[in-house]
């Protein structure tokens, strides 16, 4: 594992060739700011070569060939110069000429309040961006004696552990599997992958050596795994061990959780916080046909893919088309018998030629060699997916159309049709069927690299729009009446998004219980605290899920410095505990409602697991990650009623 904020470069050892050989890969963009660096020079930014913004993040930031050959030949000069020379890296280019370097990486000029957020993202003189200082003011000792339970040990918990132990806060980790992961423990079907770029994808403080732009799940849950064991987080959980019940005793301040291990062994922990970390797609959701349980065959849901069968030559009926299905059915057809596909509502896609690759070997020798190639890279990974899409998916009022949602998201709407006309538009009807009739980012934008719609042309697939109205033991039927013999099952159909922190039992001031505060509408005030329920911090909670812009990474990074924020008032102060003030919390939850009905996603043609059964969305964000970086720095006391001890 890689600190991020490690900017020792050892020099490199590599021949002239192999130099020149791994420039043919670089990310031209990234390689010129990397140049600034080496040769203290920006006018190599100051010249005709520019990247330009583009409207999907053109590769190599459209420069055309002759000019990327250019700098790939102005490269090699200068790393041939610096391999020779005595090692030494001219001093940091000075902070007018970092926002240059920014300015010219993304391809336009930066609006000023995006600057300090952005620079503490690149994080160029090695701070440590989502820390949180308060934390460090508090004394030791009082810190020493304030145990937190956290639920979870994925990405969200592994993580709050890691910025616990840094605090020197005592703590204790809850986990239901046998193994830390979460998402990519749980998810083991063929072709799981994540379809965030990777560099982007990972802890902002433990960077690695992707194999491939976007790993297979096996690469996530070792790196997981191996971060959980690196920072010491391994020895802190529980494992194998449900949550039931978690109360908050008001006379003490104290959460207790009232846990099972291994099914059988019951017991009770005590702590002075409470983060729960349990995701938002982990409880998976059936769907209710008629019939489901005469069918005579193994029937299984996506997230708990039963690996026991052997799917060669097998008859195979596959319910839903949403991210899961997407990843396994290309992967199963390639030896299924047939598959016949129940596609209710087609996916819009956005389309990454690399989304399979492998890193090829000349990248990894510059992310690994160059120096701050690596970071510049991360940097316009991070500022691509970041507010990248958000303008498109936005909502113009003006805009009259029963499908786009603005004249940019109509412009998208064009070129993601395109992108399927040029797959399957021999086929017309199955052009028909894969063009969706909502807003792009109404749902989950799925990446791809063309395997899906190849896929569907296959002879041995078969995409079925048609309702299903039941299932007997043979398969499935449609209201056409038609019949579909299969053998086997595999309902793709999602995951109980919007129960949060469901089935758990969880019990705030005065017995109140939070399913039924909620009443099957989530809300938290920055996603994180409920009023009447102190000291409980949330992460991944209501409204902090992104739908085209960064990484969720991101997200549990800054929850969690406005956690350890939190927990910094509350001991300093030696308080009992933190509760959100009500009309704080409303005010924030009518913002972000408001918000939400300004996206794609909040449309009313388009339903989802943003949604919940009163058709608000409770899982998005729809502001820039700006803000939400913003807003999560540290807690304003006042948004908070301080329980005072005793
Ligand atoms: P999902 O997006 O909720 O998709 C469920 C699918 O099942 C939809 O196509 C839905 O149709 C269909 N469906 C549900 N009930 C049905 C019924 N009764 N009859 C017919 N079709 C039915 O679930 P998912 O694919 O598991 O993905 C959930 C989320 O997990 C994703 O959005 C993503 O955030 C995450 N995920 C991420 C990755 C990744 O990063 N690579 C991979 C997998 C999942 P409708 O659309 O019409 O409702």
């Amino acid at each position: 594992m890689v600190d991020a904020r490690n900017d020792q470069w050892p020099g490199i050892t590599a021949s002239d060739e192999e130099i020149a050989a791994a420039l043919q890969e670089a990310d031209i963009p990234s390689l010129m700011t990397a140049l600034v660096h080496i040769t203290g020079d920006p006018g190599i930014i100051r010249g005709s070569i520019r990247p330009d913004a583009g409207f999907f993040g053109a590769p190599q930031g459209g420069i055309p060939e002759d000019q990327q050959q250019q700098i790939r030949e102005q490269a090699l000069q200068v790393l041939i110069a610096w391999r020779d020379g005595d090692g030494k890296l001219p001093p940091k280019p000075a902070g007018n000429v970092i926002r240059e370097m920014m300015n010219f990486i993304v391809g336009e000029d930066l609006p000023d309040e995006y600057i300090g957020f952005l620079e503490s993202e690149l994080a160029m003189n090695g701070e440590d961006a989502y820390a949180q200082p308060a934390i460090e003011a508090v004394s030791g000792e009082k810190r020493a004696a304030f145990p937190v339970l956290i639920i979870g040990s994925g990405m969200s918990g592994i993580l709050a552990g890691i910025r616990l132990r840094q605090a020197g806060i005592p703590f204790t980790i809850i986990e239901k599997n046998p193994n830390v992961g979460g998402t990519w423990f749980q998810n083991t079907y063929p072709g799981c992958r994540v379809d965030s770029p990777n560099h982007n994808y990972s802890y902002s403080f433990a960077q690695q050596d992707w194999p491939q732009h976007y790993s297979p799940q096996k690469v996530l849950l070792s790196y997981f795994d191996q971060v959980a064991t690196e920072y010491g987080i391994r020895e802190h959980v529980r494992f194998n061990t449900e949550v039931k019940k978690a109360e908050y005793d008001e006379a003490s301040g104290h959460w207790r959780l009232y846990v099972v291990t291994d099914g059988q062994t019951e017991s009770v922990l005590e702590g002075r916080a409470l983060i729960t970390a349990v995701g938002q797609l982990n409880r998976p959701r059936m769907p209710v046909i008629d019939g489901m349980e005469t069918f005579d065959g193994p029937a299984f849901h996506s997230g708990e893919w039963e690996h026991e069968h052997d799917l060669t030559g097998k008859r195979i009926g596959v319910v839903g088309t949403g991210a899961s299905a997407f990843q396994f059915v290309p992967e199963i057809a390639r030896k299924a018998g047939d598959v016949v596909v129940f596609q209710r509502t087609p996916p819009w896609i956005a389309p990454r030629e690399e989304y399979h690759d492998d890193i090829p070997e000349g990248k990894h020798w510059l992310l690994n060699n160059v120096p701050f190639y690596a970071k510049w890279y991360r940097f316009l990974m991070f500022w691509r997916t970041s507010e990248g899409l958000l303008g498109s998916v936005k909502k113009d009022d003006n805009w009259q159309d029963e499908i786009s949602v603005s004249a940019a998201n109509e412009e998208l709407r064009q070129m993601l049709t395109e992108y399927i006309r040029s797959m399957v538009g021999d086929d017309p009807d199955l052009f028909a069927k894969a063009v969706p009739n909502y807003p792009p980012a109404g749902k989950r934008m799925l990446v791809d690299n063309g395997t899906w719609l190849t896929t569907l042309k296959r002879d041995n697939v078969h995409i079925i729009t048609d309702e299903i109205t039941a299932i007997n033991e043979r398969g499935l039927r449609t209201d056409t009446g038609d019949q579909y013999d299969v053998d086997v099952i595999i309902y793709a159909t999602g995951f109980h998004a919007n129960k949060f922190l469901w089935p758990m039992e969880i019990k705030g001031l005065n017995g109140a219980d939070l399913q039924e505060y909620w009443d099957g509408d989530p809300r938290a005030y920055l996603g994180i605290t409920i009023p009447g329920f102190p000291n409980l911090f949330c992460m991944y909670g209501p409204n902090t899920n992104i739908v085209v812009n960064g990484s969720i990474i991101f997200f549990s990074e800054c929850e969690m410095r406005y956690i350890l924020g939190c927990l910094a008032l509350v001991i300093d102060k030696d308080l009992k505990a933190l509760d959100c003030k009500p009309e704080i919390h409303d005010a924030y939850n009518e913002m972000i409602d408001a918000g939400n009905l300004k996206m794609a996603w909040g449309a009313p043609n388009v339903r989802s697991w943003y949604k919940n059964e009163k058709g608000r969305v409770t899982q998005n964000w729809p502001f820039t990650l700006r803000e939400y970086w913003e807003r999560t720095q540290a807690p304003d006391p006042s948004d908070y009623e301080l329980i005072k001890a005793g």
